[in-house]
């Protein structure tokens, strides 16, 4: 390494991120860029372990360790600290299509499985990852990848979020010609319409769309494949055809009232606030601006609807959870290297802490019922506090009576999470599910072969609701495993 002491020297700095008062008026990425001289120090930081968990992608004992895209970490952490910006982005695109949009939205299990956080904090590998993209950006060194020669065929990939993207990435660059089919008017997926503005500039994803149509990507908008674009179609057109359309079924909430007006899922909130940012942000049909909010949902897409509501000035936001907080410290049956399943201050909640004097989450609350006002909206919602107790060996959610509370609201939004993919497209495409209703591949962890031939399957709508980074590590496995069923079984012609 360039500066052997630097994990002894130096203590771990985050990125800076903008006031929370201040941020909440705008909706611009709330993280600041390192400095060249933090950067330096930061990753100076890492050991270069002889060992390093830190990029395995590895199952460890039932759970998910290091970086699922294997990225090189140490190399170019060591790269970074000489300030060798150049060789260490070539080091992170050999294994990551996208780190413009990992840089800022992984939850970094990379930095779980750090050898120093065994008894200090982690590197700030995610931070780094994203100082070596954008300088790659500013610097011109993010090209088009042109191929030099192009085989005869065809690949249409239904779904262009980060799986249908990374694999489209992937085969173009192997020669194939590549089409991105999205229903939606811009391509992204949930990078685009769902993960809010504030986590990740829209501007960011349309740059490597960009880049990805210069190296010859063709993408096909306002396009729904099963509607627009028949099945036999596509088989006419294309040689191999890739679903990538994500698992974004939502669950439903369906109590008493449920059918009240006022009461929408996260999803379609998200994704209307996010479209008004091109126009005007007050240009949204489902706005919180003087509007109690509840969130019904304790997970990642609640806290992004909380950031979302304080944004458009909404009166009070709270966001409801069923399980307890998580602990300060890791226990014992979460032991390095797996993910720490700690309390963790999330951007939004950090900002409703600020701006309402409270952290907008409340813990072990289960909603019984929606209260329906004369107007027809939704009044209030009627919740219960639950525990999780032991009840012959096994652990449960239990009500605890007289708990009952009723909480004032205007706007509630549905965020426990989502049953998997859209049926309507599988069926017609004749594709076996799951269990769990997720795309049916050969292998669950390995192949990508759905049950008809030439269709494969990736990311969320093969996994389940899950990750960026997973979602492009299956978008690059893919990508392999369709090379290797067109190479083969074509004698394929080079053009
Ligand atoms: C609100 C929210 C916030 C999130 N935040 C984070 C985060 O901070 N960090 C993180 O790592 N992960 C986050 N995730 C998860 C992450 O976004 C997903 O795991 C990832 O986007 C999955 O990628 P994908 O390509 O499989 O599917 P998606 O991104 O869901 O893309 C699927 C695409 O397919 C299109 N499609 C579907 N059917 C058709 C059809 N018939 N014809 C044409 N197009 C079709 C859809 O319109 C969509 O654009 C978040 C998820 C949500 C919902
Ligand atoms: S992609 Fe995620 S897990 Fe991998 S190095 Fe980047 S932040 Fe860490």
């Amino acid at each position: 390494m360039g500066y052997l002491k630097g994990f002894m020297d130096f203590s771990r700095k985050d990125q800076d991120v903008r006031d929370p008062i201040e941020r909440i008026k705008n909706w611009e990425e709330y993280v600041v860029r390192f400095d060249d001289d933090e950067l330096k120090r930061q990753s100076s930081r890492c050991m270069d372990c002889g060992t390093p968990f830190c990029h395995t992608g590895a199952e460890w004992d039932g759970a998910n360790v290091g970086c699922p895209v294997n990225n090189f970490i140490p190399e170019w952490n060591e790269l970074v600290s000489e300030e060798n910006w150049q060789e260490a982005l070539k080091r992170l695109e050999e294994t990551n299509n996208f780190p413009e949009f990992t840089g800022r939205v992984c939850p970094a299990p990379c930095e779980g499985s750090c050898t120093l956080a065994i008894n200090d904090d982690p590197v700030t590998i995610k931070s780094i990852e994203n100082e070596i993209i954008e300088r790659g950006f500013d610097n011109g060194w993010v090209e088009a990848k042109v191929p030099t020669r192009r085989t005869d065929k065809r690949v249409a990939i239904v779904g262009s979020g980060p799986a249908g993207l990374a694999a489209a990435d992937q085969l173009n660059e192997m020669g194939h010609h590549v089409t991105v089919y999205e229903r939606d008017d811009r391509p992204g997926g949930l990078l685009m319409y769902g993960i809010p503005n504030m986590k990740l500039e829209k501007d960011t994803v349309d740059r490597r769309i960009k880049v990805m149509k210069e190296s010859g990507i063709e993408f096909v908008c306002n396009t729904e494949v099963g509607v627009d674009v028949t099945r036999d179609e596509l088989n006419r057109d294309y040689d191999v055809v890739i679903m990538c359309t994500g698992a974004q079924d939502p669950r439903d909430v369906p109590l008493e009232n449920r059918e009240s007006s006022g009461i929408h899922f996260a999803m379609d909130y998200l994704k209307a606030s996010t479209k008004a940012l091109e126009t005007d942000p007050k240009n949204t049909p489902i706005t919180a601006e003087g509007k109690n909010v509840i969130v019904i949902g304790g997970g990642d897409t609640g806290a992004d609807c909380v950031a979302t509501a304080l944004r458009q000035n909404a009166k009070r936001v709270v966001q409801f959870g069923k399980h307890p907080a998580s602990p300060e410290e890791r226990t014992s049956d979460n032991p390095w290297p797996e993910f720490p399943m700690t309390f963790k201050l999330d951007y939004g909640y950090k900002e409703g802490l600020e701006s309402q004097g409270e952290d907008p989450r409340k813990y072990e609350v289960l909603t019984q019922r929606f209260e329906q006002g004369e107007d027809g909206n939704v009044a209030a919602l009627h919740t219960l506090n639950v525990e999780k107790v032991y009840e012959d060996g096994k652990l449960v959610t239990k009500e605890i009576p007289g708990t009952e509370q009723v909480w004032d609201a205007d706007l509630v939004l549905i965020a426990i999470g989502f049953l998997g993919p859209e049926q309507e497209i599988l069926e017609h495409f004749n594709l076996q599910t799951d269990e769990r209703g997720r795309i049916w591949t050969l292998d669950g962890s390995k192949d990508y072969c759905t049950n008809e031939q030439g269709i494969y399957a990736a990311g969320d709508a093969r996994r389940g609701q899950s990750l960026v980074v997973w979602a492009i590590r299956e978008g690059r496995e893919v990508a392999e495993q369709v090379h290797e069923y067109l190479t083969e079984e074509s004698k394929m012609n080079i053009v």
